[in-house]
């Protein structure tokens, strides 16, 4: 039994039929861009999100990247301005920040929640810090009631990184709706995927869902006249509507990713291996399921050898890259053991009982 990371193909194949009667919409409707089925997924998102507005756009990096540059058109930030940021995110949260030639400011994050740590995120505070960017790893919704006290006593904005936690909640509020703007990615192996490349910015801040609208569309609020000197990033049609689809059944997803996950956390009974931490269901919608581990590569060659699949996520931190030359003798230390010792198991919707009994089993073996 060969066991994929992630099965997309059958994961889609489950609305095969639904998920064509959407695209044929489109090729007949003779309408791709910018049309009914972006306002309509729009609308399902932010009611999803319970946010007042949603913003489709290309991808989840320029969700980020168009949130970060409309507070820049708006005088809410200039160049310089730094950003909280944690050290052991997925690459696009940094880029974001400095495509926008704003400063991160790299803090190491909790290391039982592979999260931005609230206190560590409040010391990394200084007169030029204007955002703290959260990134909610792995699907799991960061302590955000903490982080939103903290950036309200110091006036600083919060911008959420939910490409991973679509529909993770924290006292009944989702991701996405705890910051000042959230980016979601729908990128097809995101828990909401597309067929494409696709992205949304969710927020309450009517100004600020203007101003990305117009900068992800030449910088245009009507036709023909530009306000910013914008780029072209728009959610198209044919993904909206698609999405439109898989959104409907994203909730019994995350269950059945839920599922999986308790059966490990069950079933995986090594000293070798740490478990994530999940102490309130709605939290987690395990985009990802990270286990630790010293002997990390090892474990990984061994597993492939059962015809298990598995990834690592992520194996060099950002300061490391050489896109970031500048910080590569910058030493953080629990980062980088996470990026040492972290891999991540197959998770997904349509994997069977039988599946995560054999991993457990070559886990424990092992
Ligand atoms: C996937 C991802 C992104 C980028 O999304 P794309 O749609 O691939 O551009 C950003 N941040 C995190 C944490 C992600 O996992």
């Amino acid at each position: 039994m060969t066991i994929p990371f992630l099965d997309l193909k059958a994961i889609n194949a489950a609305y095969r039929d639904e998920l064509i009667e959407a695209a044929t919409r489109v090729i007949d409707s003779g309408w791709y861009i910018q049309g009914q089925e972006v306002a309509a997924f729009e609308k399902e998102f932010a009611a999803y999100c319970v946010t007042r507005y949603c913003i489709g756009v290309g991808n989840g990096l320029d969700a980020l990247i168009l949130t970060l540059r409309a507070w820049k058109e708006l005088g809410r930030l200039k160049e310089g301005d730094e950003v909280i940021v944690p050290a052991n995110t997925y690459i696009a949260t940094i880029l974001a920040i400095t495509e926008n030639r704003l400063t991160p400011v790299l803090v190491e994050p909790d290391i039982d929640t592979y999260n931005l740590s609230p206190e560590l995120a409040e010391k990394a505070i200084t007169l030029r810090t204007k955002v703290i960017l959260p990134v909610h790893l792995y699907g799991r919704l960061v302590e955000m009631p903490k982080i939103m006290e903290i950036a309200d006593r110091h006036g600083l904005l919060v911008l959420e990184d939910a490409a991973q936690a679509h529909g993770a909640s924290l006292q009944g509020k989702k991701a996405g709706n705890w910051g000042h703007a959230a980016g979601f990615s729908f990128y097809p192996g995101k828990n909401l995927g597309a067929l494409g490349d696709a992205g949304a910015v969710t927020t309450n801040d009517e100004k600020l869902a203007q101003t990305i609208r117009a900068l992800g569309n030449y910088g245009s609020q009507k036709k023909y006249e530009n306000l910013y000197q914008g780029v072209n990033s728009r959610l198209d049609e044919m993904q909206a509507a698609l999405l439109r689809v898989k959104l409907q059944h994203l909730d019994q997803e995350t269950a059945a990713r839920r599922i999986v996950a308790k059966k490990y956390l069950e079933g995986i009974k090594n000293p070798l291996i740490t478990l994530p931490k999940w102490e309130r269901e709605e939290q987690h919608v395990f985009h990802l399921f990270v286990v630790r581990c010293s002997r990390r590569d090892e474990l990984q060659a061994y597993l492939l050898e059962q015809g298990v699949h598995t990834l690592i996520h992520y194996p060099i931190p950002p300061h490391k890259q050489q896109a970031y030359s500048d910080w590569n003798l910058k030493v953080f230390q629990r980062s980088e053991m996470i990026h040492h010792m972290s891999l991540s198991l197959p998770i997904g919707p349509g994997m069977g009982e039988a599946e995560i009994e054999k991993i457990a089993e070559l886990l424990n073996a092992f």
